[in-house]
Formats: C-alpha cells, sequence, structure tokens
C-alpha cells in the first residue's frame, strides 16, 4: 500500500477545503488537499455570487485575515453591487455576479502555487485513528489503497456524503449534478460515534441565455461606482454585466400547485429540513399563497458562457413541469432549460459536537468544516475551513486553536453559534445573529482582524505594511478634522450631526482633508458619527469578557453539581463550553445556572469534591453517548 506523510490533510477542495488548505499552509504545515475530482476545485454548486447581506461582511473578514475568497472574486466578477447601501453602515454588504468557471480556475491556480500545499485528485474512503487510541486521527484511506498519515485532518465534504439527488420522481445518486456520492466518510464517522443527520437544499434550472427575451424583463446593472472585496484590491475587472429580474404570477402558481404530488417534498420522497430563508418555489408558493408573484433574478454564469441562472425558482419538481412552469414567465416563454433543477440530500454532523475551533471533540486532531457542519452558502463555508485550517497548524505547533470572539467577526459568531447552540435547519448567516453589529461592519473587518491574522503568521508582510499605512493616515485625518474650527465647533463634534458628511466638510476644506482616500474617509466618518453606540457595544462586550474570563476546566463535571437543574446538567455536559460566556448561550441555560457553576469553579473546596479527573476526562472526550 502506497503511503504519503504530511502534517495534515485536508479533505474536498470546495470553498471550505481551499481556504483551510491555503491557511494551514500559510502557517508552515506540509498540507495535502484530497480531493474527488481536479476539475471542480472551488465549484459554485449553485449561484454564480458571492457575498449578499452579512455574507459580504464575512468575505471581508476572510480577506482581512489572508484568504482567498475576496481577491478571488475581485478578478474574476461580473458585476458587483454594495446591498443596503441607503441604510446605515452596519448594514451595507457587498455582493458579486462571479464568472463562475473564472472564479473556480483562479482559486485553482492560486492553491497551485501555494507554497507546502499539495493538491491532489483523491477519493478518501477512510479516516484513520490511532488502533491503540481511536481518540486521535492518524489520517485517512484513500480509493486505490493509499494511505495519507497526518496528525490532523480537516474534513469539508459538503453535500456529498451519502448523497441523492432529486428530480420529480427521479432520484439519483450524487451532490451535485454530474458527481458521485461519498459513503466511505459517512460510515467512517458512524463508527466514531458521530450524530449524524441529513439536511437538504436545491438549485434552479439554467437557462439558454440566446433564447430569453430580456425585453419583457428589467434590467439590474451592477454599481457606478463599484467595490471590491479585498483590501488588497486596486482595480475591478471591467465592464460589468448586468443581470434582469422578471416575475412568477398565478398561472406558474396553479401549475405549481396542480403538481405538488410530484414535488418530493410533498410527495414524502425528501423527509429532511431544507434552508428556510432561500426555499424552493414550491415552497414559496406554499408557504406565501397570498403572493400573487415572487421576483426572480436572472444572472449570468459568465463573460463566456450562455448559461443562465435563474435566481428565486430553486425547484425539485419534474422536468416537464420545470418545462412548463418557464413558458407562463415573461421573458422566458421560449427559454430552453440547459440544465434542470433539482434538490439534493445529504448527511451532515450536528457541530454541537465540535470545539469553538472546529476540533471534534471526540477524536483529536479532526476538524470538520462547511456545509457538513449544517450550514449553508459558500461565505459560511469558506469562513469555517479557514478557522479549521489555522486551528488545525496552531494546534500542531503547540498552540491554541483560533477561536474569533462574537464582539470580533461574523466569523466568531458563526462559529459560536454552531458549536454552542447546534442547528435544526441549514444555518446561514445574517446580521440579525450579530449582537454586535455596529462593531462587525463590512468597512472595518481589516481593523477588526489583520492584526490578529499578522500576529498568527496568516496574513502577508505585503497586506499587513498597507494595512499599516492605512492605520497612520487614519489617524492623520482623524488629527486633521480635529484641528478643524467650524464657527466656534470643532471638526470632528461639527461631523457628528446627522446632515453633515465627510463629503460636506472636505467640499468645504478641501486643503486640510481632499487629501484622504474615501476608504480612510469613511473610517474616520464612522469612529465619530457611531462613537456613542459603539461605546455602549463596548460596555456590553466587556462584561461579556469577564464571563469569557471565567474558563471552564475541561474536566469539569456537571453531575457533580447536585443542586443543577436536570436539563442544564445535560445540556452543559453535551456541549461542555470553554467558559462562563459560551455556557451562558446553550439555550434552556439560565442565570441561576451559571452562578452554580461559577461558585463551582471558583471554590476549591467544592471543586476538590469532584470526581475523578481522568475518569471524567475520558467521559467527556468520547462524545460518544447517543443523543
Ligand atoms: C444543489 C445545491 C444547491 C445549493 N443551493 C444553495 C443555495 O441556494 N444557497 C446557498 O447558500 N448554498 C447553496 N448550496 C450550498 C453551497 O454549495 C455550499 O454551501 C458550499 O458549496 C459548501 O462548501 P463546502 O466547501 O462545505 O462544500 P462543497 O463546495 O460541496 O465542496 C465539497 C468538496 O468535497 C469533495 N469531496 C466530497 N467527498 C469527498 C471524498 N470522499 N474524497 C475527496 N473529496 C471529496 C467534493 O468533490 C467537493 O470538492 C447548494 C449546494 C448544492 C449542491
Amino acid at each position: 500500500m502506497n503511503r504519503y506523510q504530511y502534517d495534515i490533510v485536508i479533505v474536498g477542495a470546495g470553498h471550505a477545503g481551499t481556504e483551510a488548505a491555503a491557511a494551514a499552509a500559510r502557517l508552515g504545515a506540509k498540507v495535502a488537499l484530497l480531493t474527488g475530482n481536479l476539475d471542480t476545485v472551488g465549484q459554485m454548486s449553485c449561484n454564480p455570487a458571492i457575498g449578499g447581506v452579512a455574507k459580504g461582511q464575512i468575505v471581508r473578514e476572510i480577506d482581512a485575515l489572508g484568504g482567498l475568497m475576496g481577491q478571488t472574486i475581485d478578478k474574476t466578477g461580473i458585476q458587483f453591487r454594495m446591498l443596503n447601501s441607503r441604510k446605515g453602515p452596519a448594514m451595507h454588504s457587498p455582493r458579486a455576479q462571479a464568472d463562475k468557471k473564472a472564479y473556480q480556475f483562479e482559486i485553482k491556480r492560486v492553491i497551485e502555487e501555494t507554497p507546502n500545499l499539495d493538491l491532489r485528485q483523491e477519493l478518501v474512503e477512510e479516516i484513520l485513528t490511532d488502533p491503540s487510541d481511536s481518540h486521535q486521527v492518524i489520517g485517512v484511506r484513500v480509493r486505490g489503497d493509499a494511505i495519507y498519515a497526518a496528525e490532523a485532518v480537516v474534513l469539508t465534504t459538503g453535500t456529498f456524503l451519502q448523497a441523492i439527488m432529486h428530480t420529480g420522481e427521479a432520484k439519483t445518486p450524487g451532490g451535485r449534478a454530474g458527481e458521485g456520492t461519498s459513503s466511505g466518510i459517512s460510515h467512517s464517522l458512524h463508527s466514531l460515534g458521530f450524530r449524524i443527520q441529513r439536511f437538504k437544499t436545491g438549485t434552479p434550472a439554467r437557462l439558454n441565455s440566446r433564447t430569453i427575451d430580456y425585453s419583457k424583463t428589467e434590467i439590474q446593472p451592477g454599481d457606478d461606482n463599484p467595490q471590491p472585496f479585498s483590501y488588497m484590491t486596486d482595480r475591478l475587472p471591467d465592464p460589468q454585466m448586468p443581470c434582469w429580474i422578471t416575475y412568477t404570477n398565478d398561472k406558474v402558481h396553479e401549475l405549481i400547485r396542480a403538481n405538488l404530488h410530484r414535488a418530493p417534498m410533498y410527495s414524502g420522497q425528501i423527509q429532511s429540513t431544507g434552508p428556510r430563508y432561500c426555499p424552493s418555489i414550491e415552497d414559496k408558493v406554499v408557504r406565501f399563497a397570498d403572493k400573487d408573484r415572487h421576483q426572480l433574478f436572472l444572472e449570468p454564469e459568465g463573460r463566456h458562457t450562455n448559461e443562465v441562472y435563474v435566481n428565486g425558482i430553486s425547484t425539485s419538481l419534474p422536468r416537464d413541469v420545470q418545462d412548463a412552469m418557464l413558458r407562463w414567465i415573461p421573458g422566458l416563454e421560449n427559454a430552453q432549460i440547459m440544465r434542470y433543477g433539482y434538490a439534493v440530500e445529504y448527511d451532515f454532523c450536528p457541530p454541537d459536537q465540535l470545539t469553538p475551533w472546529l476540533e471534534t471533540k471526540a477524536v483529536k486532531g479532526l476538524f470538520f468544516a462547511g456545509q457538513l457542519n449544517g450550514t449553508t452558502g459558500y461565505e459560511e463555508a469558506a469562513a469555517q475551513g479557514l478557522i479549521a485550517g489555522a486551528s488545525a497548524a496552531l494546534r500542531l505547533q503547540g498552540k491554541d486553536g483560533l477561536v474569533l470572539s462574537r464582539d470580533a467577526a461574523y466569523m466568531g459568531v458563526l462559529v459560536d453559534d454552531l458549536v454552542t447552540c447546534g442547528v435544526d435547519e441549514p444555518y446561514r448567516m445574517f446580521t440579525s445573529r450579530a449582537e454586535y453589529r455596529m462593531m462587525l461592519r463590512q468597512d472595518n473587518a481589516d481593523r477588526r482582524l489583520t492584526e490578529l491574522g499578522y500576529e498568527l503568521g496568516l496574513v502577508s508582510d505585503a497586506r499587513y505594511a498597507r494595512f499599516q499605512s492605512k492605520l497612520i493616515q487614519i489617524g492623520e485625518a482623524t488629527k486633521a478634522l480635529r484641528a478643524l474650527r467650524i464657527g466656534d465647533v470643532p471638526g470632528d463634534k461639527y461631523l457628528k450631526r446627522p446632515e453633515v458628511t465627510w463629503q460636506h466638510l472636505t467640499e468645504q476644506y478641501p486643503e486640510q482633508l481632499q487629501c484622504y482616500s474615501a476608504e480612510v474617509a469613511l473610517q474616520v466618518e464612522c469612529d465619530v458619527k457611531y462613537s456613542g453606540y459603539i461605546a455602549r457595544q463596548q460596555i456590553q462586550v466587556e462584561r461579556q469578557n469577564r464571563m469569557a474570563d471565567k474558563s471552564i476546566p475541561t474536566d469539569f463535571s456537571y453531575d457533580s453539581i447536585i443542586s443543577l437543574r436536570a436539563e442544564a446538567r445535560q445540556k452543559l455536559g453535551k456541549i461542555r463550553p470553554i467558559n462562563l460566556d459560551q455556557a451562558s448561550r446553550i439555550s434552556g441555560i439560565t442565570p441561576a445556572d451559571i452562578s452554580l457553576v461559577l461558585a463551582y469553579i471558583e471554590n476549591p473546596k467544592l471543586r476538590a469534591k469532584q470526581p475523578n479527573v481522568a475518569e471524567v476526562a475520558v467521559q467527556s472526550n468520547s462524545g460518544r453517548t447517543a443523543d
């Protein structure tokens, strides 16, 4: 049997796997990135777009930590828009249409050129653990009987585990159209004691652009002054391509209702839960029965293809119904389907089986990231990939894994929500999930994360130098603003007024202010205008941090706290929070429960009464107890 030796093996080269591999390699680990098909590295399974509300903020954070997604979409985007630009800065969210193939090729090129990183086409069939200690991963076995030995393995297998695709009554094994499924890993996970559940997701048909009558649709152009995702990008591709808008109507809804018995979701063929906020068209027609139309976006899949993605009409209805639906939609009456829509059901591992750095509690050195953790979306997957890959490398260096706090990043909110609360439907990010939204803006991701990224070794010298120079500029611009006098009022006080903007001041005082870039000006303006909100949020953060400082020992026995409610004992024992802050966010845990745990942590006499530490550690690490 062939045997290859690496520090870290990453399984799957989707959005999570590529970020994980690149992050681990940046931290100096020798990494193998193994994926079933080299032609689908970084492939977008569904819509050809990156970013969007809350997701755009995540891409900016990935970029601020030196990740791949931001720079890649900047190079390969065909249309850029800042969503919610009329709302406050916390809601501004960048989104771009991608040239899907160009995006994929660019990710693959970067991966191929990354030092310490080998990309290989391999189908992983088994996770290997130490024969003398099944709680320690030692590598993977691939099809063709070769072994990749490693001290850490990061699984990022997306929608592929025991996957079944549905189009009407037709069922085909596979995680994505034209691709196979992966069952060996599910068996491995099962035999290692992991809980596994099923989710489903779906995708719409792709049409031939030549058969669409765009004169019956509304045009949606990109922004006049498009903004990049990456802090390293100076220029975006030109020209931008438009998208188009059309609508469903009563006729379409009638047709869908008449065929609901043929929709796998309604016929009982699919039993698992799908993404609530990305419903199929059949789901929308049933759930929003009072709506007489639904908006559809026609999104080009790239500059060199005629394929058009129909955003808003994801479906698993049979082919004949998909064809018939189009006949009633303005502009699509003669449209030809190039790929039919379908739904896919797949295995995922409930993420409450993970630590806050995405290592499994049951098997040391084994990390999970991406859709495998019950999330949905490229950005959510990429964010987890970066955290898992970086953490795997850091742990091998004997350091702590990468844990971002909820006030530092949406990425922190994402991972904390997953590991603390688990999921009961595919998890996607929303701004409403973050309690410190005003601090987690898309514009200040570098100020929140780049310093940390540089300290860890994730951020290049070039990126850091650029960031430092921006900080200097922000400092100087702030000083220049404070030095201004408008009447008796200092410039910063004047700028606080709702009707005044930096732009107004620059027009009045060009000599003092015009030299600063729009990027720098935005930082100063936000700092000044929102200092009150931010200071209030900071007080809350400090309160939370005091709780976060109260670590809970890994061997802590909740069973020994007699007065702790049974529900609290069971939930705390299952999640095993790392500190009181995380414990306080577990659903059903009350302030009284927290006080009791705190009393035990702080009182050495009570702690001494806890059972034998080694015994408890084995129990707590096994993670094998039934749900
Ligand atoms: C049909 C469909 C519809 C979707 N709809 C939406 C949507 O509407 N909105 C949304 O936000 N997201 C949607 N998604 C989800 C989105 O595609 C994922 O969230 C995202 O791609 C997850 O990234 P990932 O890296 O976790 O997994 P993926 O991008 O799926 O990558 C997984 C990788 O693992 C590889 N792999 C799997 N098994 C093995 C193995 N045994 N050995 C080696 N390699 C392996 C695969 O080849 C692939 O490269 C959809 C996905 C599908 C398939």
